[in-house]
């Protein structure tokens, strides 16, 4: 048994213990406390780690690995049509060598900036081998598009890749919807359907642009220019009239499996839609700033009482992959709510959400001992301190 001892433990379960200690056996925790009670009679090895935090590995929930190869090709945006042109065709000119290349740097750059356990979207699964490889825990999104696949259909026809043995058996996989302007309602039924058979958790991106809005409520502008493009209009689609929540409601694909990202556009009906439904809504503040999305509406969701989670998107649209950059921009753009908020969306909300909570999220005894330290000078803002000496690397991992 060794124990890890500083002037500040985050269990994020419960409130932070000042002078605390956490008790780890092999790679389990066996307690956690204010140091002099959990210590008392201990005969292990004591690591006295000073002035700091201990705190559970963080969750990303949204990342796209293989577009890591982009990190440093596409500009900061003023508008998201923009950033999305400029993305496709940073990414179309990378060679298959330079996509596994990112894919490596962008896990390591994971693990080293906290991150525990990922949620991933690959659009065709080469992620998913190197994520197994390595140390981080996660669950693989496999990401379909088909704006054009309106008849009713069984997801392996239209995805043979979901009809291979290893990933029918596979327990961490799941499909994803990319956007309803790019998925069918057709193709939105087979995701959903793969996924409910399996219990499994499922993505979208939802209400991220303003064009977005435009789309399904007019059926033009930018998205029927860019499906025109790649050859994926449908000429008598029927603009359903509705916000992109309200629409997926329709289709039945809102609920507890269900992790919409983004959500820079919602009303405040969407709010209360996705907190009637226990839809979790995966915010990425910075990608949406970087790419010209907008910024999600946080004080309408936190007050909706909307399940949020955190995601950092790719390094095609955002700096980093650091989670802790995004827990500070929300402590430095809503001071006003208790800092401690910004890390349960980035630690045991995240679990939830993928379902993982039984072992991550949280320093509690029984879970996974996946918790690192944080050095800290003990300034008056708490929080800000953390969140900035996280975003600026400062982790490290103990155990
Ligand atoms: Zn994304």
């Amino acid at each position: 048994m060794i124990a890890h001892k500083s002037s500040w433990v985050l269990p994020v379960s419960g409130p932070p213990i000042r002078d605390g200690a956490v008790v780890v056996q092999g790679d389990r925790i066996h307690a956690v406390g204010p140091a002099a009670e959990v210590l008392a009679g201990f005969r292990g090895l004591i690591c006295e780690h000073g002035a700091g935090a201990i705190l559970p590995g963080v969750v990303n929930c949204h990342v796209h690995l293989e577009f890591s190869a982009l990190a440093g090709m596409v500009a900061p945006q003023e508008r998201w049509e923009d950033w999305l042109e400029a993305a496709l065709a940073a990414f179309g000119a990378r060679s298959p060598g330079e996509i596994r290349a990112g894919i490596a740097h962008g896990i390591e750059a994971l693990r080293r900036s906290g991150a525990v356990l990922v949620g991933e979207v690959t659009n065709t699964g080469t992620s998913w081998p190197h994520l197994a490889a390595s140390s981080l825990s996660y669950h693989l999104f496999y990401e379909c598009l088909g704006f054009h696949l309106v008849e009713r259909f069984e997801l392996p026809e239209a995805f043979p890749w979901f009809g291979q043995p290893e990933v029918a058996a596979a327990g961490c996989i799941s499909a994803a919807a990319h956007a309803p302007y790019s998925v069918s309602g057709a193709l939105f039924q087979a995701v959903d359907q793969w996924n409910a058979a399996r219990l499994a958790p499922q993505m979208v991106h939802l209400a991220e642009s303003r064009a977005e809005l435009d789309f399904l409520a007019g059926g033009n502008g930018f998205f029927e220019g860019l499906l025109k493009r790649r050859g994926r209009w449908v000429p008598d689609f029927q603009p359903p009239g509705v916000s992109p929540p309200a629409y997926l409601h329709g289709l039945e694909f809102l609920g507890p499996r269900t992790l919409a990202v983004h959500g820079a556009w919602l009303s405040a009906g969407d709010c209360g839609l996705l907190a009637d439904t226990g839809t979790w809504l995966v915010l990425c503040p910075r990608a949406n700033r970087f790419t010209g999305a907008g910024t999600p509406p946080v004080a309408e969701l936190v007050k909706a009482g909307v399940n949020l989670a955190l995601g950092t998107d790719s390094l095609a649209g955002n700096r980093d992959l650091n989670l802790f950059g995004e827990m500070l921009w929300l402590r430095e753009n809503f001071p006003a709510y208790p800092g401690e908020w910004w890390l349960r969306l980035g630690t045991l909300n995240g679990a939830r959400a993928l379902g993982r909570e039984a072992d991550l999220g949280s320093l509690e005894p029984g879970k996974q001992a996946a918790l690192g330290f944080i050095p800290l000078s003990g300034g008056r803002d708490f929080w800000g301190e953390l969140f900035t000496a996280g975003a600026a690397g400062k982790w490290r991992w103990l155990g």
